[in-house]
């Protein structure tokens, strides 16, 4: 899509010389979408001996892994105690388990593989701005404690310390946590996995998926036809008709972000222990430094295109809220990507028929989640024992009324600025 003005994610570079290529008409496992997801099942696919081919509509991380805000948190939405409550003590306790490691997941593999990402692990404060956030952010440390994770709580004082941000009432830390470059880790995601033997064809969508005898074939836009044992539809948020009813059991949303011009040492006490935030509010406000010193922050944007610089403007207001020092510091990038949730806010996984295999919707908190779920659908395709992943394999179910779902967000997101403001 052209942009009449100018959108471009921070970490947008050029692309690394990945050596793109077909690797044969026939193999085990397709791979649809070259996100996290999508190249870590096909990197641990391949070195669990299968074939594997990868099949990209654009550029590597072209969607979400490509644009989020870089935040590696461990955990689901939910909190401890209600996952072990919904699953069950021994299938709660495995996707506890599973969550809890998350962020190791993607640090490991950084250090493990060498690759060329940067990074630091300093931890994410998730900063309640109520007594009633407090207290949830109590509950929430009182059950990762028990649990054994590195986790504290904040006072007001240590809050507005570490953030540079008045008016927390304080805050939970959780130094599990840290932040990357998204696009670089992508970048070498693929290039570990292409070394590994993975075929990778990037700017050519798959658009149709067919029943051929016992196995697949995928057909691409660009007249590819590939025979293949498995096929992991890694589309996600950008799910669109290829499976059918996946786009409509998934609501997406958009996710806005800005990033302001380098900062000067002046402003070393925004985020002076180098932590990511994410505040508590309906309408989540997150935020970090950059390693060249910028402020970028993202949140909720309009469910519409985005047409001109006036669709960011709310974040731009939310910066000035939190650091009214920052009213004259240029806002030099605007991007936007789009997030998947599910409505009961947990990754869904699906099989809809022997072989073809989805996992979707990380309500915006998906990269430590689908690095680690790729290792687990890997080791599925390969042994076909549902018993190594973290979630049931549901079917699909698309949600109703979905057509006016996204009217009934785009009024919801209204509403919960208009509760957001007024407890400000
Ligand atoms: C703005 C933003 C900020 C975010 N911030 C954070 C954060 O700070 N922390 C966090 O943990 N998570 C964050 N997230 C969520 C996280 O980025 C995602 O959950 C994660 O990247 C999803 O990875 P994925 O591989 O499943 O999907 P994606 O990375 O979206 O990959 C799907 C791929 O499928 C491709 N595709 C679609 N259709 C086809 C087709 N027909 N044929 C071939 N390819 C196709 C797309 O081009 C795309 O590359 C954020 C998301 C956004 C958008």
């Amino acid at each position: 899509m052209q942009f009449p003005f100018s959108v471009s994610p921070l970490w947008r570079r050029l692309s690394s010389p990945i050596a793109c290529h077909f690797a044969d008409s026939d193999v085990d496992l397709v791979v649809i979408g070259a996100g996290y997801q999508g190249l870590s099942t096909a990197l641990h696919a391949k070195r669990a001996g299968l074939s594997v081919q990868v099949i990209e509509a654009g550029d590597i991380g072209a969607g979400a892994s490509g644009l989020n805000g870089g935040q590696v948190i461990p955990g689901l939405k939910q909190d401890p105690e209600t996952l072990l409550a919904s699953f069950g003590h021994t299938a709660g306790r495995r996707l506890l388990d599973f969550a809890a490691g998350t962020a190791d997941a993607v640090f490991d593999l950084i250090s493990h593989e060498g690759l060329d990402v940067e990074r630091s692990r300093c931890g994410w404060i998730q900063a309640a701005h109520t007594d009633a956030a407090m207290e949830a952010a109590v509950r929430r440390n009182r059950q990762w404690r028990a649990y054994g994770a590195d986790v504290t709580l904040l006072n007001k004082a240590e809050t507005t310390l570490l953030t540079g941000a008045e008016g927390y009432r304080g805050a939970f830390l959780d130094r599990r946590a840290g932040v990357i470059n998204p696009l670089a880790l992508a970048h070498e995601m693929a290039r570990i996995a292409t070394e590994a033997g993975v075929g990778l064809v990037l700017k050519d969508p798959a658009d149709a998926l067919v029943r051929d005898g016992s196995r697949w074939r995928v057909q691409t836009a660009g007249g590819r036809s590939i025979r293949s044992r498995k096929v992991l539809v890694a589309t996600n948020a950008y799910s669109s008709g290829l499976v059918p009813k996946l786009a409509e059991s998934l609501v997406w949303l958009h996710s806005f972000q800005i990033a302001t011009e380098p900062l000067p040492p002046d402003y070393d006490f925004i985020l002076s222990g180098g932590q990511a935030v994410s505040d508590s509010r309906r309408i989540v406000v997150y935020y970090r430094r950059s390693p060249d010193g910028r402020l970028v922050l993202g949140g909720r944007g309009p469910m519409a295109v985005p047409q001109t610089h006036e669709d960011w403007r709310h974040l731009e207001r939310a910066l000035h809220r939190l650091f009214p020092q920052l009213a004259e510091v240029a806002i030099e990038r605007r991007w936007f990507g789009r997030v998947a949730m599910t409505t009961d806010h947990l990754p869904h996984l699906h099989e809809p028929e022997p072989g073809l295999l989805i996992a979707a919707g990380c309500q915006g908190r998906g990269i430590g989640l689908m690095v680690s779920l790729g290792q687990a659908l890997a080791d599925y395709v390969a042994s076909g024992d549902a018993a190594v992943l973290p979630l049931p394999i549901r079917p699909i179910k698309p949600i109703p009324l979905h057509r006016f779902r996204r009217l009934g967000v785009a009024a919801h997101i209204a509403w919960y600025r208009v509760l957001d403001g007024l407890e400000r």
